[in-house]
């Protein structure tokens, strides 16, 4: 009987060698850069407690379609993370760290989404949040730590949606006033739409349906119902946003997909990539989220940016191509393959790559398979060359070829010098 083929569940993909390494290259430039800015390393749980996540609001697709959520061995509720912040803040509520608390974070995240180019039902975000303070320049500085990050790799055409969501103070004003709107053009509305509305207004601004838009086109603006104070946290994050002289457009229905935020908001667009998936990351103040999980009321502000995406805008604009790792040495060992082992871990031990043929192949063979790895150079050992404790190094990239006896105990040494001179003839 032939055996089942699997392949990877539908919305997943397997990210192979030189994918992966880019991959990690980039999530590894983001933590330097975090470091860089104050914020430590976090690691949370893939898998919380479902409650944890049903605080992002019940009017989220998020929560109520998306979660991978399932029962455990012991009748628990769980679920696997749709997303960073909910986790981080439960975190921030056990240890109460000093505040303060600036954290980054990285790692798949799981959504039962449709499946599309750059949607996937496992994915990768980066993300960085602060908790404790509710100063618009921290907003600011956020938003310019992203910023440069996406400068930093090359990415030219990325623009910054920028939003304020108001607070307690004025956003119950500001949703009667869209709810009243919403129900005086009712007829207007996709059936979606009416639908969403009886639960929460704002998320009506979502809507990407082309019936809706010239309804929501000319819905009010939560920025005119700004109160004194979210107004000017507003104003202070815009001027300190012109101060690190970062661009960036108002966009008064940015509302986000989730129910916690306050205040800012944001979103980066790529414009490199369609309109439908260009959203390569955003993020938002969240000044409730630790207190709906058990903690002080404690403002906080997060963002989270999708690796995929990212990576899609890179390919797109045709920057951060990711490094081939290209192996440094190929051992042709033609006394048996023993010798090979050897050398290998010799070298990788010196910090020098290395590769070689197994099954005691021909010479010939283990030079088409060292050619084929695209090795800098080869280093050959026959019988010759073990009893005299040689062997014999040829530069297969470069200006010069020639190849040379070297004793054991000078290899590494050697070596260095060999690949050093190489790589100076190539760049
Ligand atoms: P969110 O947590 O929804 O604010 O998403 C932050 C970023 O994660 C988005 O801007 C996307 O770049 C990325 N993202 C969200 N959902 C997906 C998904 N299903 N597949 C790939 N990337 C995603």
């Amino acid at each position: 009987m032939a055996s089942p083929s699997f392949r990877t569940p539908k919305g997943t993909r397997d990210i192979l060698p030189g994918e992966a390494e880019r991959q990690r290259d980039l999530v590894n430039r983001f933590g330097e850069r975090a470091r860089l800015n104050g914020f430590g390393h976090v690691v949370t749980p893939i898998f919380e407690d479902l409650g944890v996540f049903k605080r992002l609001g019940e009017s989220t697709d998020v929560v109520t379609k998306e979660m991978y959520d399932f029962e455990d061995k012991d009748g628990r509720r769980m679920a696997l993370r749709p997303e960073l912040t909910a986790s981080v803040v439960r975190a921030f509520v056990q240890h109460r760290p000093q505040l303060p608390w600036k954290v980054w974070y990285e790692g798949p995240q799981f959504r039962y989404e449709k499946p599309q180019a750059g949607r996937y039902r496992q994915f990768s975000q980066i993300g960085a949040e602060v908790l404790g303070t509710n100063d618009g320049a921290v907003d600011a500085e956020l938003i310019a730590l992203a910023w440069h990050f996406f400068a930093d790799l090359g990415l030219a055409k990325v623009r910054l949606l920028l939003n304020s969501l108001g607070d307690q103070s004025c956003r119950p004003q500001y949703l009667a006033a869209l709810t009243d709107y919403f129900q005086s053009r009712l007829d207007e509305l996709s059936e979606q739409s009416q639908h969403t509305l009886q639960v929460n207004a704002l998320r009506v601004l979502d809507s990407k349906r082309p019936q809706d838009q010239d309804v929501i086109d000319q819905a009010p603006v939560m920025v005119d119902f700004l109160s004194p104070d979210t107004g000017e946290h507003f104003a202070s994050v815009r001027r300190v946003l012109d101060r690190l002289g970062i661009p960036y457009e108002i966009s008064p229905r940015l509302v986000r997909g989730l129910d916690y935020y306050t205040r800012t908001t944001f979103e980066f667009a790529a414009d490199a990539l369609t309109s439908a998936q260009n959203a390569i990351g955003g993020g938002g103040r969240y000044n409730g989220l630790a207190g709906d999980l058990g903690g002080p009321d404690t403002p906080g502000i997060g963002f989270a940016l999708g690796v995929d995406r990212i990576l899609l805008a890179c390919d797109a604009e045709h920057v951060f191509a990711g490094s081939a790792s290209a192996t440094d040495v190929f051992i042709v060992d033609v006394t048996g393959g023993d010798e090979a082992s050897v050398i290998v871990g010799q070298l990788a031990a010196a910090g020098i790559s290395a590769s070689r043929a197994y099954d005691q192949r021909s010479m010939k063979a283990q030079f088409r398979a060292a050619d084929k790895s695209g090795a800098r150079c080869a280093v050959i050992i026959g019988d010759d060359e073990l009893a005299a404790g040689t062997v014999t190094v040829r530069p297969m990239q470069g200006e010069n070829r020639d190849q040379t006896a070297v004793g054991r105990d000078t290899l590494i040494e050697q070596l260095s010098k060999t690949l050093s001179d190489i790589r100076k003839t190539l760049t």
